[in-house]
């Protein structure tokens, strides 16, 4: 499988369509889920062209999980969670949607449970919350 430079995520890095950008670095790019699954749900990618986990470089992987980390304590900072679920697909049968490397993010508390996948955020809301991640990490 090929990597396909017309895939959601590779127009966001372009700049070509909007999103609720939280942190950058020289490799990786974080922004906000429009369906989350939680409140801060986030995104963490590659800033180079890779399908999924599979066809990645050990480069790419190292760089987006040193951000998953940071990321994933920004996120428990903002939304005083006690916990953080990652999440990562590859290929379809393994539930890949988007075909640019992406690890979700998830700050969790104890007694909430993921909502369904689907439902598009209200971008207000999301703002707010993308916010407080942003504060987190600054
Ligand atoms: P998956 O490939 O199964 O990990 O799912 C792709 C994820 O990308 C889903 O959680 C979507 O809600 C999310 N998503 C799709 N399009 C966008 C977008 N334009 N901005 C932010 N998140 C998106």
């Amino acid at each position: 499988m090929s990597y396909d430079n017309d895939n959601i995520f590779a127009k966001i890095l372009r700049g070509e369509i909007p999103c609720e950008k939280l942190f950058e670095d020289d490799d990786t790019f974080v922004f906000m889920d429009i369906m989350p699954r939680a409140d801060g749900h986030c995104l963490v990618i590659p800033k180079t062209p890779c399908r999924n986990m599979l066809d990645a470089s050990p480069e790419q992987l190292t760089a987006c999980l040193l951000t998953v980390q940071k990321m994933g304590h920004a996120v428990m900072a903002a939304f005083d969670a006690e916990g953080v679920t990652v999440q990562q697909f590859n290929e379809t049968a393994g539930g890949q949607e988007v075909f640019h490397l992406h690890y979700h993010v998830l700050p969790r508390h104890a007694d909430l449970k993921l909502r369904p996948p689907g439902t598009m955020a209200d971008f207000g809301v999301l703002k707010e919350q993308a916010d407080k991640i942003r504060a987190a990490l600054a």
